[in-house]
């Protein structure tokens, strides 16, 4: 396994690759602290690809100013044994200097969809993202990005700027991966306390209170929403922040959930921690592949 830190030469090693070796490259970006949610995409990649490049990389750009930037967990010996360890072939590890030099200033924004949601509660996070999965895309130029559906607005987004701009990777979307406790594992886990993990696992109850409701044949995005709030409001350690119900490929608002599959997403404070989670009603696949492969 090498580590690259510079962009040229991640860049040189990706074209000889694909072009003298012909190779296909499985790409995952992540920001490090690393936990099973990351190696299963991971282990995705490996068993769709030749050549498996994870970039670590904490992106300032998609922190607000009153985010924890700076107290992010960062740990690249730990990160780089759990790669090895996985059969990583490549990590990009670069400065935030490499790939934002001075005077860097363009970015990229999904209109409508980044405002909403994570976006209403995180004004310039999706910015920062779709920005920084733009320059890692055009770096590596993989066959085959893997984003978790941990983060589904972040993978509606993407696969919606890979479409819009022709990028050429196809975007996999892996389910995803929970603690026992049915909690979503989450690098932002870490900020909590024993007390607060266990509570934590009221999002999920939550979500999967509602699933079972829709199953049952209640199809009212306000009725779910309601479901979902009486849950965590009998937590006394959590607080909410937003419930939605949203058309899981548009993020259109819904008042009913039909024929389409819908996205039911929440964040929730435990303490000071601000989690996520969701879960899409209305679809049974494992897998959601789509992309702009040409
Ligand atoms: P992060 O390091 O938090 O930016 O995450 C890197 C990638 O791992 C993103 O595509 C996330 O959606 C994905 N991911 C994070 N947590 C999980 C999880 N519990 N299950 C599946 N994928 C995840």
């Amino acid at each position: 396994m090498e580590i690259i830190n510079r962009r040229q030469r991640m860049m040189s090693v990706a074209r000889k690759l694909r072009r003298e070796e012909n190779r296909t490259i499985g790409f995952v970006p992540t920001m490090g602290a690393l936990h099973s949610g990351h190696l299963s995409l991971i282990h995705e990649a490996r068993a769709m690809c030749d050549v498996v490049v994870v970039s670590v990389f904490v992106n300032p750009a998609q922190f607000g100013p009153a985010e924890d930037f700076s107290s992010y967990p960062r740990d690249l010996t730990r990160d780089a044994a759990l790669l090895a360890e996985y059969n990583v072939d490549y990590v990009f590890a670069p400065t935030v200097e490499e790939i934002y030099p001075s005077g860097f200033s363009t970015y990229v924004t999904v209109e409508g969809l980044s405002n909403q949601l994570e976006g209403a509660s995180r004004p310039e996070h999706f910015r920062g993202v779709t920005t920084i999965v733009a320059i890692l895309l055009s770096v590596v130029k993989p066959d085959f990005a893997f984003f978790g559906q941990k983060d589904a607005q972040q993978a509606i987004l993407i696969k919606r700027m890979v479409r819009d701009l022709a990028f050429s990777a196809e975007i996999v979307v892996p389910p995803i991966v929970r603690e026992e406790s049915g909690l979503a594992m989450s690098s932002r886990n870490n900020y909590l306390n024993d007390d607060q993990r266990k509570a934590a696992a009221v999002l999920n109850r939550a979500l999967s209170k509602a699933r079972e409701a829709y199953e049952e044949g209640e199809h009212s995005a306000a009725r779910l929403i309601e479901i979902v709030r009486v849950t965590i409001g009998k937590e006394p350690l959590a607080r909410m922040d937003y419930v939605s119900v949203n058309d899981a490929e548009t993020l259109e608002k819904l008042e009913k959930i039909d024929d389409r599959p819908a996205l039911v997403s929440l964040a929730v404070f435990i303490g000071s921690t601000r989690l996520i989670d969701n879960v899409v009603l209305g679809k049974a696949t494992k897998h959601d592949v789509a992309g702009a492969k040409a």
